[in-house]
């Protein structure tokens, strides 16, 4: 339960119950501005069809959130990553439930509501499971002749023991398997939870997709029934903005996941790929030329299969 309190709110410093409550009213208000900004989209461009109004919703959105962070900032009152997310799946379950619903066929009715109820108790147990974090021992340091852990880390070659541990320079946690801190998730995705978190990512996907596909066909039975002017004009554009917005985030969301099924199939993280200079085990000097032309090679690539078999099946460390 302390790792999901601490995943809701900055690690950095711990919140008061009162910090945390207007925490999640900020999450909350900046989640209902950026919603009521998309909603803006489709009442000053009517004529638009929904692929024009796409990067138009993005910039507004893009908007909505810089401005709802400067405002948060002036008033003093910090908002959370996660809870922005938990309130967004529940404002489009709730425009679902009480606007779409009754448009909706009982097959997607139930598919629908299945995804929401899994996509929430993924979201519970990825802010509340441990990513793999590893405990510092002094005698680690003693062993490798180290004066930090950090320094420790980067000559893992020493210690096998610290492979793959890198420290997440978000919480400052060190994590096996590190591959990237999510603010989304508020966690860092390491070996323990990057299984989850590559579900829960297909889990969002999926269900966007499924919310789209829904709306879009509430909208155009609102149209070919000519019941769109009767309709409540609050809810048909909350069902426009949680449309595009779930479009927009279905489409970087396939670019990301593209990006992790890659580093999965060359058994390489986030963290690796982008800081691979500072570690020497990714380091491949070039014979006989100069000593400054150094080579990317990943030591731990055993090809496709072993690396997705290894992605299912990591070896877990009994000693962390
Ligand atoms: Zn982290």
């Amino acid at each position: 339960m302390s790792r999901l309190a601490s995943g809701l709110q900055r690690p950095r410093r711990s919140l008061s119950p009162c910090e945390v409550l207007w925490c999640a009213l900020a999450s909350c208000g900046l989640v209902l501005f950026s919603q009521l900004a998309v909603a803006m989209v489709p009442r000053l461009f009517p004529s638009l069809y929904l692929l024009a109004m796409l990067p138009i919703a993005g910039l507004v959105l893009l908007a909505a959130i810089v401005l709802g962070r400067l405002w948060r900032r002036f008033i003093g009152v910090t908002a959370s990553a996660p809870l922005f997310v938990l309130f967004n799946i529940l404002l489009s379950w709730g425009v679902y439930i009480f606007v779409i619903r009754r448009k909706t066929s009982s097959l997607l009715d139930m598919l629908i509501n299945a995804e929401c109820a899994l996509l929430l108790w993924g979201f519970y147990r990825i802010l509340s499971c441990d990513p793999g974090i590893f405990a510092c021992d002094s005698s680690y340091l003693a062993e490798a002749g180290c004066k930090d852990f950090v320094e420790a880390i980067y000559t893992s070659e020493r210690l096998p023991m610290l492979s793959r541990v890198r420290q997440c320079t978000w919480c400052k946690a060190n994590i096996r398997g590190y591959d990237h801190h999510c603010p989304a998730f508020g966690t860092c995705i390491g070996q323990k939870n990057h299984r989850l978190f590559m579900a829960l990512l297909t889990g969002f996907v999926v269900a966007e997709s499924t919310y789209t596909m829904c709306s879009t066909k509430y909208i155009t039975i609102c149209i070919s029934s000519g019941t769109i002017k009767s309709e409540n004009p609050v809810s048909l554009n909350m069902v426009i903005s949680t449309m595009l917005f779930s479009i927009l985030q279905v489409l970087w969301q396939i670019v990301f996941l593209m990006w992790h099924i890659y580093c999965i199939c060359f058994n390489i993280k986030t963290y690796e790929w982008i800081n691979w200079k500072k570690y020497p085990e990714f380091q491949m000097k070039e014979q006989p030329r100069s000593d400054s032309e150094v080579k990317s090679m990943n030591p731990y690539d055993k090809g496709m299969l072993c690396n997705i078999r290894d992605f299912l099946k990591p070896v877990l460390s009994t000693k962390t």
